[in-house]
């Protein structure tokens, strides 16, 4: 038979803010490797089609294995801590982003390369100093939503999805940024759709990490 073509439209890059993750009562353990810097974090690199829906957990024989990306754990222990708890080196959450997202990748990425092109999409969009930038701290102020998504097409050439959550005192908070990727994951694209999800307020807290 012919070799399959790719199984899913484009990707979404999704970075976490840690203050965000950190600031809600189910609260946040530092990864056993130690503080993350107060910097976005990947939190993964999701195949998605352009209906919307997304396929999840597709090849039960492909197990991660951390030996295939020895080369790789320093970075991934800077670009993409885990804070969940209890406190792990990290393996747990790229077993688990591997599992349910990168094997449905596969017909395009190894898990080496999976892995390796996050890292590097990471590395070519500094959303923290983008922010910076347009006067965007993380400070615990108050920022107009729309102002975090100009400041991002400013730089980067396309729209985010911006995904609050809220804090203990329910304020409105910045968790996480999408962006959406070509399905060869090398380059940003303009989304095809945008996640479902809540509406952040019309502003939102950055708070800091
Ligand atoms: P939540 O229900 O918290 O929004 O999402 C839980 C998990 O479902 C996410 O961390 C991610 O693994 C997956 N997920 C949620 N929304 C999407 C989506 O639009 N596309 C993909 N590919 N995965 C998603
Ligand atoms: P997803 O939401 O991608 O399906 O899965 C997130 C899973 O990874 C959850 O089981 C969560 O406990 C675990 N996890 C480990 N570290 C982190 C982290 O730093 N951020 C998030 N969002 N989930 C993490
Ligand atoms: P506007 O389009 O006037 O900037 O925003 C209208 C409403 O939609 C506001 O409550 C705003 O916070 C919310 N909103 C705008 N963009 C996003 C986004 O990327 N994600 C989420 N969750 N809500 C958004």
């Amino acid at each position: 038979s012919l070799p399959s073509a790719q199984d899913f439209d484009f990707f979404y890059f999704v970075q976490q803010w840690p203050g965000s993750y950190c600031d809600t009562k189910k609260s946040c353990c530092y990864p056993t490797t130690g503080k993350p810097a107060a910097d976005f974090g990947i939190h993964g690199l999701w195949p998605n089609y352009n209906s919307g829906d997304y396929p999840s957990s597709c090849d039960p024989d492909s197990l991660y294995d951390s030996y295939q990306i020895e080369d790789l754990v320093g970075s991934m222990q800077e670009e993409w801590p885990t804070l969940a708890c209890p406190s792990s080196d990290g393996n747990k959450f790229w077993e688990h982003e591997w599992e349910k997202h990168g094997t449905c990748s596969e017909s395009v990425l190894d898990q080496h390369s999976y892995f390796h092109s996050a890292l590097q999409l990471k590395n070519k969009i500094n959303l923290l100093q983008i922010l910076k930038g347009a006067g965007i701290e993380p400070d615990g102020g108050f920022y107009k939503v729309s102002s975090i998504k100009d400041a991002i097409k400013e730089a980067t050439g396309f729209t985010p999805w911006i995904e609050c959550n809220v804090d203990e005192a329910r304020n409105s908070q910045l968790y996480q940024v999408y962006l959406c990727v070509d399905p060869s994951a090398s380059r940003l694209i303009e989304c095809p759709i945008f996640p479902k999800g809540a509406k952040c307020h019309r502003e939102i807290e950055f708070p800091a990490f």
